[in-house]
């Protein structure tokens, strides 16, 4: 459908944001939909984002996905958040309604599908190590607390922020959350079934390197990579050549923008068509 007067502007706000898939998966869904929606991508840097939110309100926009760094950041900006992001403390998609900014996270259940698709079974009764103590950490820790893990470590190179995520973790369920130092990776990697890396290591940048060492990978587990790239990231790679299951962020990044989608728009996204624009540029 062509862009005319009546079209309704859906945008991601980040910074940097030019990487972004989502504008082409969103855009290609609307003309497959037929839905009068564009999709743009914008570029805020942090001292603008409270002028770039209120500009949503004032522009009339239908929504809005926000990425690193502001999904925390816009918390405080928005009219309310819903029970999920709230806990999260993190916003990954924004809903405008007449003007009152509704915000939600839709990274913690597309986690989940994207992980239950590629595992082949539900997180419930694993015992878990989730690599990072960010956004996408808090929401992984989130989704797998409220499916029913046995327990979840968390490691990050910065501990305070770990053991901030574990109390907060500690009144989301009665799942024990324990923040674990880098000398008590080994034993730990040794006892889960799951290894989550939600860090930022393995994105084009930081080619090559691996949130942990790779020796301690082992047949049997499961390895999932929230950083999605076009291959393989380094630890997926490794993970793979040492008999592990793998899940590539890819499949998460479809996912939560299949919620996305269907927040925005009351449809089901055309879910092969969003992994076909999340793996090709
Ligand atoms: P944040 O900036 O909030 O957190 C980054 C995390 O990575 C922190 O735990 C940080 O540790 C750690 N980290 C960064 N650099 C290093 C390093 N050199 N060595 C060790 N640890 C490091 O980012 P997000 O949590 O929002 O995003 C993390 C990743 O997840 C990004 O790559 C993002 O693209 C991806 N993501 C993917 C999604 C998907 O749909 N597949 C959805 C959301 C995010 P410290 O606290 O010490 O700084």
């Amino acid at each position: 459908m062509e862009v005319g007067a009546g079209t309704g502007v859906i945008c991601i706000l980040g910074h940097p944001v030019r990487h972004s898939r989502s504008p082409a998966m969103h855009n290609a869904a609307f003309v497959d939909q037929g839905l009068d929606l564009v999709y743009v991508a914008f570029d805020v840097a942090e001292v603008h984002l409270p002028s770039a939110v209120e500009g949503l309100r004032s522009l009339g926009f239908v929504g809005a996905n926000v990425t690193a760094p502001h999904k925390e950041a816009v918390v405080a900006l928005l009219d309310e958040t819903d029970d999920l992001a709230t806990k999260i403390g993190a916003v990954n998609t924004i809903v405008a309604d007449h003007g009152r900014l509704r915000g939600h996270n839709t990274d913690a259940e597309g986690f989940l599908r994207a992980l239950e698709r590629g595992w082949g079974r539900s997180p419930a009764g694993a015992r878990c190590l989730v690599l990072g103590a960010g956004g996408a950490a808090r929401a992984v820790v989130a989704a797998l607390v409220h499916a029913g893990a046995a327990e979840v470590a968390v490691h990050n190179r910065t501990s305070a922020r770990a053991q901030r995520l574990c109390s907060d973790a500690s009144a989301w369920s009665t799942v024990p959350v324990q923040a674990i130092e880098t000398r008590e990776l080994g034993r730990v990697t040794a006892q889960v079934d799951l290894i989550v890396n939600a860090t930022s290591i393995g994105l084009a940048g930081t080619f090559k390197a691996i949130p942990l060492p790779v020796d301690m990978v082992r047949e049997g587990h499961a390895v999932m990579d929230v950083v999605y790239s076009d291959s393989m990231t380094p630890l997926l790679k490794a993970a793979h050549g040492r008999g592990a299951t793998v899940i590539e962020g890819t499949e998460m990044l479809v996912q939560q923008a299949c919620i996305a989608y269907g927040l925005w728009t009351g449809r089901d996204a055309p879910v092969e068509l969003f992994r076909n624009r999340a793996s090709s540029d």
